[in-house]
C-alpha cells in the first residue's frame, strides 16, 4: 500500500473478517493522520501544534497494544485533547473529517508538492503558493521565480530523490565512499549513520559519519572526499557547510540540534550495476537509465567528539529531542552533537563510545535499532 493509498483505507471494509487487518490499518490510519496534521502545522510554522502531533505519532507506534483499546487514551502521555480528538474519530468513523479537509485543501497539497523539491522550504513553498503557482512546471517557467543552485539540483534530480533509498543502495554508497576515504587516507573512519543505522530498510537519504585520528585533519579529509566523488564523475551536487566548531564557544547560548561541525550535503550518481542484488524499479519507472540520483549527508567531527556526532546524527529526531529533554530536566546536563555538559560540576563529560554517553546519563545503552521513536 503506498503512503497516498494507505490514506483512503477503509478500515470498516475489513472489520468482520479480518480483525488483525484491522488492527494494522487502524494503526497506520491514525499516525499517518497524525503526520498529516503535523506536516500542516508545520506549512503554518505553529511549531508548538506541529510537534505536539509529531510526539503523539511516536507514542503511538511504542503502545504495546492496539489502538482499539485505546478508548481511554486519557492516561497515555502526550496525548492532548486536539490529538485524542483526531484519533477517537477515526476510531469511531474509520476517518478523520478534519484531517480528509486538510488533504483536499489546495494550499496543503501545493506546499506538499513545492516542498518535496530538495532545497525547497515550507518559506519559499509559501511564498510560490501566494504567487499563484500550482504546479512544479509553474515554478520552472516563471519567470518572476529564481532559483539557486540547490532548488536546480533538487528539481534535476526530483523523480529519483522523491524516490525511497533501499537499505541495498545505501551500503552500495558506503562502499563507494568507504573505498574512496581510504584512498585519500589509511586512517580514515567512515560509519553509516542515520536511518539505516536503526536498521530502516528505506530512508530519503543516506548518512555517513567520518573522522579520522589526525587531529584537525577532519574537514580536509572531507573536502578531499568530495573532490574524490567529483573525479570519479559520480558528483552531482554539492552544497558544502565548513566548520564553525570552537571548543571554547560551548556550551552555546542554546543546544541547538543542528551542530558546528563540517558537512557536506550531496547528490550522487550511484550505478544499478554497484547494487548488490540488483535494482528493481517500480512498475512505468523504467526510462532506460542505469543508474538514479541519490541524497547523501556527511558530517566531519574532529575523533574526539565522534561518539556525540555518531549519537545525534543515528536519530530519530524524537529520540534526540527526548534524549536531550531527559539530560535537562533530570540531570541538569546539557547534551548535543559535540559534548555533553555537566551544569552542577560545570564541566564537559568525555566519551569514546555511545554506551559512555548514556552511562553519564545513568541509562540504559540503547541499540540504535530502538532508537525509533
Ligand atoms: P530518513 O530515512 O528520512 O533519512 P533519518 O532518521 O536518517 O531518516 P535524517 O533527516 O537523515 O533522518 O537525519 C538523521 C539525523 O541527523 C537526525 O537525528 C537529525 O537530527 C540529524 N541531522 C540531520 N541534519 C542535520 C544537520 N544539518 N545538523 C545536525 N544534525 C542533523
Ligand atoms: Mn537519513
Ligand atoms: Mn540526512
Amino acid at each position: 500500500v503506498t503512503l497516498e493509498a494507505r490514506h483512503h483505507i477503509q478500515v470498516t471494509h475489513f472489520h468482520r473478517h479480518h480483525p488483525f487487518i484491522l488492527y494494522i490499518s487502524i494503526y497506520v490510519c491514525v499516525c499517518d493522520a497524525f503526520e498529516v496534521m503535523a506536516e500542516s502545522y508545520e506549512f503554518s510554522q505553529c511549531d508548538g501544534q506541529c510537534l505536539a502531533f509529531r510526539r503523539a505519532a511516536s507514542v503511538l507506534k511504542s503502545v504495546p497494544w492496539p489502538v482499539e483499546r485505546l478508548g481511554a487514551a486519557t492516561r497515555l502521555p502526550c496525548l492532548g485533547e486536539h490529538t485524542r480528538a483526531v484519533m477517537e474519530e477515526i476510531l469511531q468513523c474509520g476517518r478523520s473529517f478534519e484531517v480528509e479537509k486538510i488533504l483536499c485543501n489546495d494550499r496543503y497539497q501545493r506546499l506538499k508538492l513545492f516542498t518535496s523539491v530538495f532545497g525547497v522550504g515550507p518559506k519559499t513553498a509559501e511564498k510560490w503558493h501566494r504567487g499563484g503557482l500550482r504546479t512544479l512546471n509553474d515554478a520552472l517557467e516563471d519567470p518572476g521565480v529564481e532559483l539557486n543552485s540547490m532548488q536546480k539540483a533538487g528539481f534535476r534530480h526530483h523523480g529519483d530523490i522523491s524516490r525511497a533509498v533501499s537499505r541495498a543502495e545505501a551500503l552500495a554508497l558506503g562502499e563507494i565512499l568507504h573505498q574512496a576515504a581510504l584512498g585519500i587516507s589509511a586512517h580514515a573512519v567512515l560509519v553509516l549513520t542515520g536511518g539505516f543505522r536503526r536498521g530502516k530498510e528505506f530512508g530519503h537519504d543516506v548518512d555517513f559519519l567520518l573522522s579520522t585520528p589526525e587531529q584537525g585533519k577532519e574537514e580536509t579529509l572531507l573536502l578531499s572526499l568530495v573532490d574524490s566523488l567529483r573525479r570519479q564523475g559520480i558528483l552531482l551536487y554539492c552544497d558544502h557547510h565548513p566548520s564553525t566548531f570552537d571548543i571554547n564557544n560551548l556550551p552555546g547560548v542554546s543546544f541547538e540540534a543542528m551542530d558546528h561541525f563540517a558537512k557536506s550535503f550531496l547528490i550522487l550518481r550511484l550505478e544499478d550495476r554497484q547494487v548488490e542484488g540488483g535494482v528493481q524499479r517500480p512498475e512505468g519507472q523504467h526510462d532506460g537509465r542505469s543508474w538514479r540520483a541519490v541524497r547523501v549527508d556527511v558530517v566531519a567531527p574532529p575523533m574526539e567528539r565522534y561518539a556525540f556526532t555518531l549519537l545525534g546524527w543515528t536519530g530519530s529526531r524524537q529520540f534526540e529531542r527526548d534524549l536531550r529533554r531527559f539530560a535537562r530536566k533530570e540531570k541538569r546536563m546539557l547534551l548535543d552533537n559535540h559534548g555533553l555538559w555537566d551544569k552542577t560540576k560545570k564541566e564537559f563529560l568525555p566519551a569514546e563510545r555511545e554506551e559512555d554517553i548514556f552511562a553519564h546519563l545513568g541509562l540504559e545503552y540503547l541499540e540504535p535499532q530502538l532508537r525509533n521513536a
